[in-house]
């Protein structure tokens, strides 16, 4: 039977939203098998105990505004450690397939002859959605779903365009944005959004810490900045957030608005 990793390859692999237990068995088993893992800021406490003793560990994490190594760094250790022949692990947040650098990593490492495999996980907005107890889509009002990152990087100079994003049948999750939610709430309304629109805000899904925050568009961004601290959120707004489980979720309402303005 072949190896679950070969030697000299990569392994790009979904941490999930936090808690171990929504890690895949394979992403379980590779972490096992690895001999060295390079895991971002966002990968579990959880997670990161179920890597044996044995393997190597290798911070690598990127959290917006605190020092971290740059993508660059990141891809030259990736490529010598394959070199050098070892069994590589690259754990990251949620999906490896959404915002998450993959795409360069790939073609770093692929260029240089190293293979790569993917092992997908459970993305931030599927656990937000899942332990605030409602769906990212509504039969006959939110047909479409779109995720969005409101970061935008050093080469990228073009702002989000939120008035393409106004939908009033779609789903739209947001990624990274807590700096971008006045700016996105505002134009998303004034390009027609119902100030209406339920919205929600998840910080730190799946986690012990987790907040979930039930609000409205208009009030999404007071709403953010009251309750959420310094963890990763996610922000989801459309009609399907609507039929939620009220003992699930905070409230955030015009007279809790009124109470810290
Ligand atoms: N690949 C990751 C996303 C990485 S981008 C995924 O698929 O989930 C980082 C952003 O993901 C954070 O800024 C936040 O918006 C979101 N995120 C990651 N983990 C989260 C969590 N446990 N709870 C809420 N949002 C999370």
């Amino acid at each position: 039977m072949p190896e679950l990793i070969e030697p000299g390859t990569v392994w790009l692999v979904g941490a999930g939203p936090g808690d171990p237990d929504l890690l895949t068995r394979q992403a379980e088993r590779l972490v096992t098998a690895a001999d060295i893992v390079f895991y971002d800021a966002l990968v579990g406490k959880g997670v990161l105990e179920i890597i044996p003793q044995h393997v190597e560990r290798v911070s690598v994490g990127k959290r917006s505004g605190r020092h971290s190594k740059d993508q660059k760094s990141i891809n030259d250790l990736l490529l010598s450690a394959a070199r050098s022949g070892k069994r590589v692990v690259r754990l990251k947040g949620g999906d490896p397939a959404i915002f998450a650098r993959t795409s360069e990593e790939i073609e770093h490492l692929s260029l240089q002859g190293v293979p790569v495999r993917i092992c997908p996980g459970i993305t931030a907005a599927s656990a937000a959605v899942a332990s605030a107890g409602a769906s990212l889509t509504l039969r006959g009002s939110a047909r479409k779903l779109t995720f969005v990152t409101a970061h935008l990087s050093a080469e990228d100079c073009n702002a989000t365009d939120w008035a393409a994003l106004a939908d009033p049948a779609s789903t739209l999750v947001i990624y990274m944005g807590k700096a971008a939610v006045k700016d996105a709430a505002d134009e998303l309304m004034q390009a027609g959004l119902n100030r209406n629109t339920p919205a929600l805000v998840v910080e730190n899904a799946s986690l012990p810490n987790e907040r979930k925050v039930r609000t409205r568009l208009d009030l999404l961004a007071i709403a953010t900045s009251a309750s959420v601290t310094d963890g990763p959120a996610v922000l989801i707004i459309g009609e399907a957030v609507r039929p939620l489980q009220p003992s699930l979720f905070t409230v955030f309402d015009t007279a809790k608005a009124a109470a810290v303005t």
